[in-house]
């Protein structure tokens, strides 16, 4: 398809990575939008004469599929089938010299602070006015928000900080609005995201200040569940908790990276905190919160991991239950703290002790999954699939956790909607059951 003579300019954005690359495709979007710019997100229609990638730079796998990605789409620039192709994003903030010369055929690469210039590059203006509206991408009913950009923690293993800078929170004033304009647009659930979200309000109010945001929040019509995703152990505002406790709309959920379960390697990774204090902060959790679910991610496989350490991991896992668990290998990235280590853990061993924990966890969340059988949750039904309503509890986030799976040739539900289901049956990862 040749694209001279189109009339308008359309942009098609694709965003890779996390949730937090999404919202600043969103908040991308939103802006070209309201510079009466033609914007899609991940359109399989090729009707778009302009493309921006919206990379992730943080580990080897990510990078990769970030390079392929534009590798893409600058054949479709060759084949005359796109126009222009900008490149955003940690990887671009990361690589960005690299990548001009590897890949020059890109029209231009920017940082992950840089969207006044990618405007430019439409002769658009960034609109201050627009700051708390936001096009979202994920299904109507539920949309991330990112309270806080950057990161000030030390973590040996981590790229993030050089790709997102120093930690910088966002009013609550400003976060208040957007959750009214995304509930007046329909939203129900909002994910709070950060890097660290628990660091929150340490920079502008001088003070840890999770909790009355989440209150602000709670306070916000028509939003039934705010979700808490990244909080990070040490120094961990317990007065969340009590908030928690007191509020119906804050889901009973809460997703903390811990990254090992050996003191030794919590040494290592800079992560300020011992083995007996996390398992401490978790029965704080556990006992203000009953019920809660727990989600956490681990790194197998980081330099100086001896047998003994991974048996403390799995020792670890075994013996906390998590509800919901990730685990990673560890993964070597340049100009990091742990880059001066040797990275002493061959490929093979790490993948092997990131598969024996995954097992030793899908065999816990069975037995999890199995004690719900009989009881009923409020489920908000995400979407229809192979003959299913497909929704998901309080107890459980978009595209990482569990799925309720409801009979779509008995039963009927509204996308968007809650309704009371009793469990019936369950596997490892998923739960089966009727509308009450
Ligand atoms: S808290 Fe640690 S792991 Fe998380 S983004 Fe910050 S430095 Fe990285």
């Amino acid at each position: 398809m040749k694209t001279k003579g189109l009339k308008k300019d359309k942009v098609n954005v694709v965003t890779l990575g996390c949730s937090k690359n999404l919202v600043d495709s969103e908040v991308m979007m939103t802006q070209l939008k309201g510079n009466n710019i033609d914007v899609t997100h991940e359109s399989d229609k090729d009707d778009s004469n302009i493309i921006i990638v919206n990379t992730c730079g943080f580990i080897d796998n990510a990078k990769q599929e970030s390079i392929d990605t534009i590798l893409r789409y600058v054949d479709a620039k060759e084949e005359g089938k796109i126009d222009k192709l900008y490149v955003t994003g940690c990887l671009s903030q990361r690589y960005k010299d690299d990548l001009e010369k590897e890949i020059p055929q890109v029209d231009a690469y920017f940082g992950t602070m840089e969207l006044p210039l990618l405007l430019k590059k439409f002769k658009a203006d960034y609109k201050h006015e627009l700051v708390g509206e936001r096009i979202i991408t994920t299904a109507n009913h539920f949309a991330y928000m990112k309270i806080a950009e950057g990161c000030d923690r030390p973590c040996s293993f981590c790229a993030i900080p050089l790709m997102r800078g120093k930690h910088v929170s966002r009013p609550i004033e400003e976060l208040v609005k957007e959750a009214k304009n995304l509930a007046r647009n329909g939203v129900k659930e909002i994910l709070l995201i950060a890097q660290d979200s628990t660091y929150y309000g340490l920079d502008i109010y001088k003070k840890r200040n999770l909790a009355e945001l989440l209150r602000h929040l709670s306070d916000v019509e028509g939003i039934e569940w705010i979700r808490l995703h990244y909080a990070f152990p040490t120094g961990f505002p317990e007065d969340i908790l009590d908030v928690m406790a007191e509020r119906n709309n804050i889901c009973n959920y809460l997703d903390m990276p811990l990254q090992h379960g050996s003191t030794n390697m919590l040494k290592k990774m800079r992560r300020g905190t011992t083995r007996e204090k996390q398992e401490a902060l978790i029965e704080r959790i556990r006992t203000k919160v009953p019920g809660i679910a727990l989600r956490t991610t681990l790194i197998a496989g980081h330099p100086g991991e001896t047998e003994e350490d991974f048996e403390q991991m799995m020792d670890f896992v075994r013996k906390t239950r998590f509800d919901r668990l990730g685990v990673f290998p560890y993964s070597h990235e340049e100009n990091t703290h742990a880059y001066s280590f040797e990275d002493d853990v061959p490929e093979e061993v790490k993948q092997e002790r990131t598969d024996t924990v995954m097992e030793l966890q899908t065999a816990i969340s069975q037995e999890l999954n199995e004690a719900k059988i009989g009881k009923s949750f409020k489920v908000l039904v995400d979407r229809k699939e192979g003959g299913y309503f497909i929704g998901r509890t309080e107890h459980d986030s978009p595209e990482v956790d569990n799925e309720v799976l409801i009979d779509a040739t008995k039963q009927y539900a509204r996308i968007g909607d809650f309704v009371k289901v009793e469990i019936t049956d369950a596997t490892e990862f998923d739960l089966y059951g009727t509308i009450e």
